[in-house]
């Protein structure tokens, strides 16, 4: 048995047993897993995590399942690099990337979520996944379900990246795309869990999908040495992997882990939908909805289940938002890229250029140390660069013919 307690609703407190539900009956308010954390701060030590494999549940006692894990034996555990040629671009003492764009199956943190997901589906007796993704999740679902032999339905708004429609349909799922933004898209899948005995990841089993970004968290205090980083800078969709970090660290304070936790929490979003950093900078408890025009289109949900909750956080914690634009995205990707070697997707060009602006504007401490969240790999949304990138030198295939361009390169200082 594992030590999930159960289910409470955020906004009233209400409990419910584990169960595939999400909403509380009477307020209607989103629920959240709870745990038994006296027990699991008796069997959960760092030197118990230590000597596990090096995937995401090593730290299992904190994710709400209750039998072993039975899917995403290989997702997690990705690198947090030491970023020193980023921090000196950024002048400032002590940056870290943590890398999802590697070391996962679809090379996005999704497999963190659809892994725990998938795995309570198969407890709960589930034959058929389902997801309304913005595409990162689509790979996921897509992937994972296939590995562990479920039927699965991707749905998917129409205008996403020609990409990322292929790397889902590789894994050959029932593909739907919908003519309508991810909102509209989110919507009817909301209907469709209400009429189908499916599991929705982050739908009817979004309180157990959503558990598995604390994962990201969680390896971000391991690898730190087992110590909260200063700041923490997190891109934003729904706002869940923002809240869910926080309540990561928030858990290895409670199970002694760590002592203590200070960690201010920052917002990162695209200009062209910033709901979440909109109301954080306005100082509002009021998510406005937007309708997103961006090229970060896995960050493009206008009306984000979890934004209030995420301003809660970054209140609490003393960060700040703050969202760039599409040139800003872009400018980033290839710092990023250029600096450190890492090749983010949209995602990441928000999570850098905006911590880029928080060093500017002083509202992230230029000695202290920094980790920023680089959540998805940049080959799944090459098309964001068409156009941006320098292009190849073209030559014969002879020696003059190369020498001549080397001769162009050394006077450019390359
Ligand atoms: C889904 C996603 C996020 C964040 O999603 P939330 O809904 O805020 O949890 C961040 N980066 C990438 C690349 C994503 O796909």
């Amino acid at each position: 048995m594992g030590y999930v307690k159960g289910l409470k609703c955020r906004e009233c407190g209400r409990e419910y047993p584990v169960e595939p539900i999400y909403v509380c009956e009477f307020c209607f308010g989103p629920l959240e897993a709870t745990y038994d954390y006296k027990g699991i701060k008796k069997v959960l030590t760092r030197k118990t995590i230590e000597k596990r494999e090096k995937n995401l549940w090593r730290y299992k006692e904190l994710l709400p399942i209750d039998g072993e894990p039975q899917v995403g034996l290989s997702s997690g555990y990705t690198p947090l690099l030491k970023a020193d040629n980023l921090a000196k671009e950024l002048g400032v003492k002590e940056l870290y990337i943590k890398d999802d764009t590697v070391a996962h199956p679809t090379l996005s943190f999704k497999d963190r979520v659809v892994s725990v997901a998938l795995t309570k589906a198969r407890e709960f007796g589930f034959d058929t996944v389902a997801c309304a993704s913005t595409g990162n999740l689509a790979h996921s679902v897509s992937a994972h379900g296939a590995r562990a032999g479920f039927r699965r339905f991707i749905f998917i708004p129409s205008t996403l990246e020609a990409s990322k429609i292929v790397a889902s349909l590789v894994y050959e799922p029932n593909l739907i795309a919908v003519d309508g933004n991810y909102d509209d898209v989110n919507r009817l899948c909301s209907e469709i869990a209400n009429k189908y005995k499916w599991a929705f990841v982050n739908i009817n089993i979004r309180p157990f999908y959503a558990e598995g970004s604390k994962t990201h968290g969680f390896e971000i205090i391991e690898q730190l040495g087992w110590k909260a980083p200063d700041s923490v800078v997190v891109p934003c969709a729904s706002g869940s992997l923002l809240t869910k970090i926080w309540k990561g660290f928030k858990e290895f304070k409670e199970i002694g882990i760590i002592k203590g936790l200070e960690t201010k929490v920052f917002a990162a979003q695209a200009t062209g939908c910033s709901p979440i950093s909109t109301a954080i900078k306005q100082g509002s408890d009021v998510i406005r909805p937007v309708k997103p025009n961006t090229i970060a289109k896995s960050l493009a949900i206008g009306n984000p289940a979890d934004g209030f909750y995420a301003t809660q956080v970054v209140r609490a914690t003393g960060g700040y938002g703050e969202d760039v634009s599409d040139q800003e995205i872009i400018d980033a990707i290839k710092l990023l890229a250029k600096t450190e070697g890492v090749f983010a997707e949209t995602a990441g060009g928000v999570t850098l250029a905006c911590t880029w602006k928080l060093v500017e504007t002083g509202k992230i401490a230029r000695d202290e140390t920094t980790v920023i969240c680089i959540t998805g790999n940049g080959l799944k949304t090459q098309e964001a660069l068409n156009g941006h990138t320098s292009s190849p030198h073209y030559i014969k295939p002879n020696l003059s013919s190369f020498e001549e361009v080397l001769e162009k390169i050394d006077k450019g200082g390359k």
